[in-house]
């Protein structure tokens, strides 16, 4: 047990109440090997019982002034930013990320905290003209009722704030079912909102697996609204089961980002922007880049400059300061990189540096692997098509700005691109027809601001997008309010004079 935990076994979050889980499972610090905690794995009763105190909690919420439900979010924000060091540490032990990274994460959860309470002061409705004489028309948001909120282990806590956060300031509640791998900043995060006066029942965490917790939360009636982000073929699945009942679900999934670097590129900060895109979180992000599509004037120079780049990479423990890359999150996704390496040989694509695993001295215990460049990529390849989730990047190489574009759409997924030019007219040509949710000029595939929307298009999503004022959407319905002052019946487009 660590000492920045004051306990060795997680409880759920129920109706304001820490409960205990007799069968648990060990959450193990990908940098070591070793155990930091351990977490419940609870079964379709207690996902019951949250939404049940959901249920109950979320008929009061409703009715509290927005602004008031706003000042929580206030107080939320000012505890995450006193404790920001330790959530750090405590984040880059469960997940692997370094510090720096993980400083960022926490930071992210804080701005989303001030931005959502601001929300509680807005809302905004509509009101307009109505076609008729002494009669009034707008429009509001009201909540949903229970919201389900399903997280994955690579963004443990920005991504549950940029759910929770927008759920509860529109007057849901919500049941939160944070991956197995990472519970700790759901833990943290609900003790947050314990201490910042959230009542009871208006947030519950549920820890365990996705095919028990997660899938009893999918099928319950009583949530109307799933937010997941994690894996295409969970979430196919989950939105296939909502569609069935009816209810309302958002998804976050899959990327495979390129970086297109043009012959008029500036090539160093091109680097940087790839650097820190394809390898930060060793590449364990939905927006990392994995493809770079690259001019063929410049391909040479671009090879060098990243080869000699890529030995500043140190790798090793995230808690440690001077380490840039940190471990992969467990066997299995180590398992998966090293396939993909072999799957790029096969394919003939040039492997220029990387491709292993490190288990020597300092990396024992530890899930690493060595920041990786392939070169003469084609675009039909599998590492140039599929989503690996680790420190690899593959250069594509192209003759023109339109081959480019059409390289870098030619893909199933659709979250983040980014161009790296001089040429203004060719920036906004590339923000025109790069189809992604997000597009970066002159900066890498990575770096989403919380009050924009976040989210992709094609086979990354379906529509939906978390964090900006967007991310209200799917944990609201629009509510149409007609009042007639006029004393008399008046129908709609008949007695309109
Ligand atoms: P995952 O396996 O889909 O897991 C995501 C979450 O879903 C976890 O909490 C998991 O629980 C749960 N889950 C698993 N099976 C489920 C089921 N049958 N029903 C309901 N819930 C279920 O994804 P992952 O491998 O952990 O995460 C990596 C993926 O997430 C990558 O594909 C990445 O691109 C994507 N991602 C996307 C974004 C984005 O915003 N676009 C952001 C971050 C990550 P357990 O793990 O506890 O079993
Ligand atoms: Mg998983």
């Amino acid at each position: 047990m660590d000492t920045l935990l004051e306990t060795e076994k997680l409880a759920n979050f129920i109706n304001g109440e820490w409960v205990e889980v007799e069968n648990t499972t060990a959450v193990i610090n990908p940098a070591t090997g070793k155990e930091v905690v351990q977490v419940p794995l609870s079964d379709a009763n207690a996902v019951d019982q949250a939404v049940a105190s959901a249920q109950a909690a979320q008929k009061q919420w409703a009715l509290v002034p927005a602004p008031q439900r706003a000042e929580v979010l206030y107080r939320v924000g000012n505890l995450l930013k006193e404790r920001k060091e330790k959530l750090s540490q405590l984040l880059t032990m469960e997940n692997g990320k370094v510090l720096e990274e993980a400083r960022g994460e926490v930071q992210e959860g804080i701005d989303m905290a001030f931005y959502m309470a601001g929300e509680g002061r807005r809302l905004f409705g509509q009101t307009t003209p109505s076609e008729l004489k002494d009669k009034f028309a707008m429009s509001q948001r009201v909540p949903v009722g229970v919201v389900g909120i399903i997280t994955p282990w690579n963004f443990p806590i920005a991504i549950a704030t940029w759910k929770s956060f927008p759920a509860i300031v529109a007057g849901n509640a919500v049941v939160w079912k944070p991956a197995t791998e990472t519970p700790i900043m759901a833990y943290e995060l609900a003790k947050i909102f314990e201490e910042g006066g959230l009542p009871k029942g208006v947030i519950n965490v549920v820890f365990g697996s996705g095919s028990t917790v997660g899938d009893s939360m999918v099928h319950h009636p009583d949530i109307r609204v799933i937010s997941f982000t994690g894996s295409n073929e969970v979430g196919r699945n989950i939105a296939a089961e909502c569609g069935r009942q009816l209810k309302k679900v958002s998804l976050e999934m899959g990327g495979k980002n390129a970086i297109i670097v043009m012959d008029d590129a500036d090539i160093d900060l091109a680097v940087e922007g790839i650097l820190w895109s394809a390898f930060g979180t060793s590449g364990q992000r939905c927006t990392a880049c994995s493809r770079v599509i690259v001019h063929e004037a410049v391909k040479g120079k671009l090879e060098q400059k990243l080869l000699t780049a890529m030995e500043r990479l140190t790798i090793g423990d995230g808690l440690d300061e001077s380490m840039k890359v940190g471990p992969i999150i467990n066997q299995a996704g180590i398992r998966k990189i090293k396939d993909y390496i072999e799957i790029g040989k096969e394919e003939g694509a040039k492997l220029l540096v990387g491709g292993h695993e490190f288990r020597d001295g300092a990396h024992q215990g530890g899930n690493y692997f060595s920041p990786t460049l392939f070169t003469d990529a084609t675009a039909d390849m599998r590492i140039a098509q599929e989503e690996i989730f680790g420190p690899v990047v593959s250069l594509i190489p192209v003759q023109s700005f339109e081959e480019a574009v059409e390289v870098n759409n030619g893909v199933e997924f659709g979250l983040s691109s980014s161009i790296f030019t001089q040429n203004v007219n060719r920036v906004f040509q590339a923000q025109r027809d790069l189809d992604t949710g997000i597009v970066y000029v002159n900066a890498g595939t990575t770096g989403a601001e919380i009050h924009l929307p976040f989210g992709g298009t094609k086979g990354t999503g379906n529509g939906h997008r978390d964090s900006g004022v967007q991310a209200l959407d799917v944990f609201t319905e629009w509510k149409a309010v007609y009042v007639d002052y006029s004393g008399k019946l008046q129908r709609a487009q008949i007695d309109v004079e």
